[in-house]
């Protein structure tokens, strides 16, 4: 069974781009059925049981049948708000969240050994509210996971701590991650039409920097929309800054808007043909990225765990959906 996304986003002028009547067809996803089914149940019951929280459901994401029946997710902590307001994101946006909760470390820990993950991706909201943008409690987090499953290769996609580096120090000091991945989401030209004003390329990329700088020994990792008003050739430059300041691993996506009817979200500016999507790969890998997922569907967190194995073992391991051919 396959089924389109939500998402037929008119543009500013009224109409889909590129001139398309409705979404394309490398943009259809499975859901699932039978066994899938079933493990799909089993991961959102180990979520709901542990009072979590996760990107895949916040942000809406179109692989979440995919992911979560494969018995994986990406934890969402530190809240169900986020402080900031990008234009491409659905996740609730509050001046002042709820207090951290002081328990979400044990709970996390649990959920990673209930459903036996060998790899994690933990993603965080900005917490602009507090004074060290949250990086003590993201680092609690990653360190209660690594005391329940020592074996567990972990990644944390984290804020920018608004330019804190005293906080992204504390972060990054003897934390057990195998991978630090922040996003610059879009090439810099669009920052101020794609991201909150206290976001921007420049600061991402410093955030890349200094912890490639402070922790030699982890991977880094950022991830690019597209279709939000760039150009190709700003993405090939976007994908040269980001070797540059030391990243090995990347990934590529399309931009949907989630929610056509709210002026909040961005309207899709284009669909990449998959075509293109694999050109930047070859592209990226000859810059010397490490590892790359770069497909319409692909999102920062996607199939992360072979992404790493790709890093590590210098296998060409990532095979995109197949409805990307
Ligand atoms: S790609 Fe990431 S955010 Fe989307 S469903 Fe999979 S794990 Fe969740």
């Amino acid at each position: 069974m396959s089924s389109r996304l939500p998402v037929d986003v008119p543009n500013s002028r009224g109409t889909l781009p590129n001139g398309h009547a409705r979404l394309p067809d490398w943009l259809r996803v499975n859901l699932p059925s039978g066994g899938a089914q079933a493990a799909f149940n089993g991961t959102l019951n180990v979520i709901q049981g542990n009072v979590l929280h996760t990107v895949c459901e916040e942000a809406r994401c179109p692989n979440v049948h995919d992911c979560w029946a494969r018995g994986t997710a990406t934890f969402m902590i530190a809240g169900k708000e986020c402080t900031r307001g990008c234009r491409f994101c659905s996740v609730e946006t509050l001046k002042q969240p709820d207090p951290l909760d002081a328990d979400e470390p044990e709970r996390l820990a649990d959920a990673a050994e209930r459903m036996s993950l060998a790899h994690i991706v933990i993603t965080v909201v900005n917490r602009d509210d507090l004074p060290d943008g949250g990086a003590d409690h993201y680092k609690r987090c990653v360190a209660a996971v690594h005391r329940r499953l020592p074996e567990t290769t972990i990644e944390l996609l984290s804020s920018d701590l608004d330019g804190n580096w005293q906080a992204l120090e504390h972060l990054l000091e003897e934390i057990p991650l195998r991978v630090f991945a922040h996003n610059v989401e879009c090439v810099p030209r669009l920052d101020l039409l794609v991201r909150d004003p206290r976001a921007s390329f420049a600061q991402s990329l410093e955030v890349l920097r200094r912890a490639k700088e402070l922790r030699d020994d982890l991977w880094t990792k950022s991830s690019l929309m597209v279709g939000v008003g760039e150009t190709d050739r700003e993405v090939t430059d976007a994908l040269q800054q980001l070797r540059d300041v030391g990243v090995e691993l990347v990934t590529l996506g399309q931009y949907l808007a989630p929610d056509r009817a709210t002026a909040k979200f961005l309207p899709v500016d284009r669909f990449v043909t998959p075509e293109q999507f694999l050109f930047w790969a070859e592209e990226a890998r000859a810059m010397g990225f490490r590892s790359v997922a770069s497909g319409p569907l692909v999102r920062s967190s996607y199939r992360a765990g072979l992404v790493l194995e790709e890093a590590e073992t210098g296998r060409r391991l990532v095979q995109l959906p197949s409805a990307e051919h």
